[in-house]
């Protein structure tokens, strides 16, 4: 059903008061028969509004360790007693929702694996999300978008291109980009063979994607300069209108820009994921 599109996931992990401490989640999943009944909230949950099913984190138990009282569970998005509130990002668009559960009843079939087995579940989880997909075609598709962009004279008649001190960090960004992608082809590889992206790498790549994402649109808001202020209430960030490719690109350059803010802060900030990388590499 993921594949036909006649389902959409979205993830209920964060809570207002739960991200990066994410252990501290208190939705209440409470056994009543064979269902349990959710109240609490879920928060930033990206294209909630479209999902048909969501897999959340719910709190089973509070005696004992945090992490230990955490289950997984496989939630009819459209089930009664769940209503959204709609969260307008920073560029404009409506990504992401607060999710509120009221009495919600899911059947004890749909929790995956054991009651208090779900932060494991969840780490496993987040190392596919981190690092099991390949984001190098992105990266060099807004790329080449910036290097279009930089090779065209703007308003002044001037190219961003002629500045050597563009030319110097554009040649970096591509550096990075040609660096990720080894990282990147190296945890596919460990995937394809029916292993995992390993913890250290999924959070390695998660950071350089980031950096690398919002290092592009930080130059395509430098070349455009004081116009990159100018804020357009409908301008587009996907849906572009018809006028020459350099066109667009100047137009969405902002939106573009504050969206990729959010690049170090969703799946785990990257102070987090520092922290993931020193705990295991250091001990
Ligand atoms: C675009 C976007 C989409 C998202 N989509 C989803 C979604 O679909 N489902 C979902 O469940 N969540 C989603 N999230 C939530 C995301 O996982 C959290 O925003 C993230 O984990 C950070 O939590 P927080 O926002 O509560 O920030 P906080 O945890 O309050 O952190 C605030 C700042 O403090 C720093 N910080 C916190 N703790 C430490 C520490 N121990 N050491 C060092 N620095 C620290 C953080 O790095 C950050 O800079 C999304 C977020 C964004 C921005």
């Amino acid at each position: 059903r993921i594949l036909s599109g006649q389902d959409l996931w979205a993830q209920g992990y964060s809570e207002p008061g739960s991200g990066s401490d994410l252990a501290s989640l208190s939705m209440r999943a409470v056994r009543d028969g064979d269902h349990y009944v959710l109240n609490g909230s879920k928060i930033w949950s990206t294209l909630g509004h479209h999902a048909t099913r969501m897999f959340a984190l719910v709190r089973t138990d509070d005696t004992g360790r945090k992490q230990q009282g955490i289950t997984f569970l496989l939630i009819d998005r459209t089930a009664p007693g769940i209503t959204l509130k709609p969260i307008i990002s920073i560029c404009g668009t409506h990504e992401f929702n607060q999710v509120f559960f009221d009495d919600v009843r899911v059947p004890v079939a749909d929790r995956v694996g054991e009651e208090g087995q779900g932060w494991t579940i969840a780490k496993y989880l987040l190392e596919f999300e981190r690092g099991g997909s390949f984001a190098g075609g992105l990266l060099r598709a807004l790329y080449a978008r910036l290097h279009r962009m930089a090779d065209a004279p703007g308003p002044d008649g001037t190219r961003a291109l002629d500045d050597p001190l563009f030319v110097a960090r554009f040649a970096e960004i591509g550096t990075d980009i040609d660096a990720n992608d080894m990282l990147e082809l190296t945890a596919l590889s460990a995937v394809q063979s029916g292993g995992n992206p390993g913890s250290v790498p999924s959070s390695v790549m998660k950071i350089e994607r980031s950096r690398i994402r919002q290092a592009i649109t930080e130059l395509g808001a430098q070349i455009l300069g004081p116009e990159a202020l100018r804020w357009y209430p409908e301008r587009p960030l996907h849906d572009l209108p018809p006028q020459d490719a350099v066109a667009e690109d100047r137009l969405v350059a902002p939106a573009v820009y504050l969206n990729a803010r959010s690049q170090s802060i969703f799946g785990g900030s990257n102070e987090i994921q520092l922290e993931i990388i020193a705990r295991e590499l250091l001990g």
